[in-house]
């Protein structure tokens, strides 16, 4: 990796890791705080659905009386027996006006009740008088013998003429009832299934009501019931607790930044990737100028000694002559096979070339190639053996360039084979293909760099193949045709030291 690469990675790294630590340390620093604010909102709000449901009890209670009392006053027994039809939570109502003291039941005048109120409650009353000297009309709760009952005192709105006696009342009530009918239907409006809510008596003992069955847990927040001292009401977020509710946002929250960070992660990857990919190709590139400049040189060279030679008239033999002549032949044929390979890529970068598919049979061409290409391969040293398969469909061809495409490989098995110079050449069907492969016993392609072979500019790093002339265009070339023709160029196999074997596929002219 270069150092202006790593440099990149660096930053980039920077760029990613930073914000990440900042936000988990923010996230973590503000657990605590987000903990103690939702703890607080959830809390409150627990306690103003108890306050609430407290309050309708009250409020109702309060009708009652008002009720009972008009009734007493306007001596209406009907409006009193109605007011307790209706209200099935109330067990009785006593009411005293100086000596006189009525009971109230739902079944009609009772007349057991002989203590008078006033003497039995009189300091409640007193306080009663208090409040309503202050204008508020109190409900008192008090414990009765009777334990299944809950007492309830309480006097008129408004003071008694002056000639008039006092009117004390009592309301007494069943808990049971009350709960059921006057609690439980403001509970489920205020709690709307996120919360359930059980009311018990105070030492736990008797569950008066609860919104559904629920595990045993300690409520969040419980409230005395006002109007019934002896019991409680216990309240729960529906399913969770507020320390979960709490962990389980904080969890989102992280989970919620480390996506980001992760997405963040493949973006920056992604630029990372391009980055070096560019680079890689400026660094490609600026290489291959230097190989052409190089490879040009050489013929050039050559060709200018020769002929100044030649024309200086200092060749004495023909033979001489002809030898020389034959490498100013081959040197600018060189240079024109590599001038053409050039023009050749440019044309097909610029997606201008265009190929005159036939369908032609595999084997006669391949072996009219290798006609041609036999006494260079003889000449360089190498041997070449041939297995042909039988019967092979005719396959869509541009001839000129698939015959490039298959020189291009012959010339790699040459170039990248120094010591074992034997080739094997295959024409075979696989797949719905037709192929011709190329097999050598050369210095073969690292693994690592198996993939990039195909890549325009890319010449394997080694010192070997730096030894070598190329360009790196010509597998990149091979790409370009075999993919216009509809086939492709595949590495079938390689390994450093045990050679090569290259396979180009293409499509019979008969699907
Ligand atoms: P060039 O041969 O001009 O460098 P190519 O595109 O033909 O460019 O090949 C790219 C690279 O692949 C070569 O530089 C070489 O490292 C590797 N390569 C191609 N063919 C062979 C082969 N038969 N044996 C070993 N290496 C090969």
């Amino acid at each position: 990796m270069s150092a202006s690469l790593r440099k990149i990675g660096v930053i980039l790294s920077v760029l990613i890791a930073l914000p990440l630590i900042f936000a988990v340390a923010y996230e973590l620093n503000s657990l605590n705080e987000n903990e103690r604010v939702i703890v607080e909102v959830y809390g409150e709000q627990l306690e103003s659905i108890l306050y609430s449901v407290n309050q309708y009890g009250d409020d109702a209670a309060r009708v009652w009386v008002q009720r009972a009392v008009e009734a007493h006053q306007n001596n209406d027994t009907a409006q009193m027996s109605q007011l307790l039809n209706e209200q099935q939570a109330i067990k009785y109502v006593v009411l005293q006006a100086g000596d006189d003291l009525n009971v109230y039941t739902r079944t009609g005048w009772d007349n057991d009740w002989s203590n008078p109120l006033v003497d039995a409650y009189p300091s409640e009353y007193k306080k009663l008088i208090t409040y309503r000297k202050a204008g508020y009309q109190k409900i008192l709760p008090i414990p009765l013998a009777d334990t299944s009952s809950e007492g309830l005192l309480f006097l008129p709105q408004t003071s008694p003429e002056p000639d008039e006696p006092e009117v004390y009342g009592l309301l007494v009530v069943d808990p049971q009832v009350f709960v059921s009918q006057v609690l439980a239907p403001r509970i489920q409006s205020a709690t709307q299934e996120k919360f359930m809510v059980a009311i018990q008596d105070s030492q736990e003992t008797e569950v008066l009501y609860q919104t559904e069955a629920f595990a045993e847990i300690l409520p969040q927040r419980t409230n005395e019931i006002w109007l019934m001292p002896g019991y409680e009401m216990g309240i729960w977020l529906n399913g969770t607790t507020i320390d979960s509710l709490v962990k389980q946002r904080s969890t989102n929250n992280l989970l919620l930044i480390v996506g980001l960070e992760m997405l963040l992660l493949i973006g920056v990857l992604v630029v990372f990737r391009s980055i070096r990919k560019e680079m890689d190709l400026a660094q490609a590139k600026s290489d291959f100028v230097s190989n052409v400049s190089h490879e040009i040189r050489t013929p050039l060279a050559l060709i200018s000694m020769f002929a100044e030679t030649l024309q200086m008239g200092r060749v004495r033999t023909e033979k001489k002559k002809q030898e020389y002549y034959r490498i100013i032949s081959q040197e600018s044929q060189r240079l024109s096979g590599m001038v053409n390979k050039i023009l050749n890529f440019s044309k097909m970068e610029a997606g201008k070339r265009e190929y005159q598919f036939e369908p032609k049979g595999m084997n006669e061409w391949v072996e009219g190639v290798l006609e041609t290409y036999r006494f260079h391969l003889q000449q360089k040293g190498f041997s070449l053996d041939t297995d042909l398969a039988e019967d092979l469909p005719t396959v869509n061809m541009d001839r000129e360039a698939a015959t490039e495409s298959l020189i291009n490989l012959l010339d790699n098995a040459i170039k990248y084979s120094e010591e074992d110079k034997r080739l094997l050449l295959t024409t075979g069907r696989q797949n719905g293909r037709v192929f011709v492969e190329l097999k050598d016993h050369g210095m073969g392609i690292p693994k690592e760099a198996q993939a990039a072979v195909f890549d325009k500019f890319y010449r394997v790093g080694s010192a070997e193949v730096h030894n070598t002339k190329g360009t790196g265009l010509g597998l990149s070339l091979v790409q370009h045709i075999m993919n216009a023709h509809g086939g492709n160029v595949e590495l079938r196999q390689s390994a450093p030291g045990k050679g090569s074997t290259f396979r180009l596929n293409f499509v019979p002219a008969d699907v």
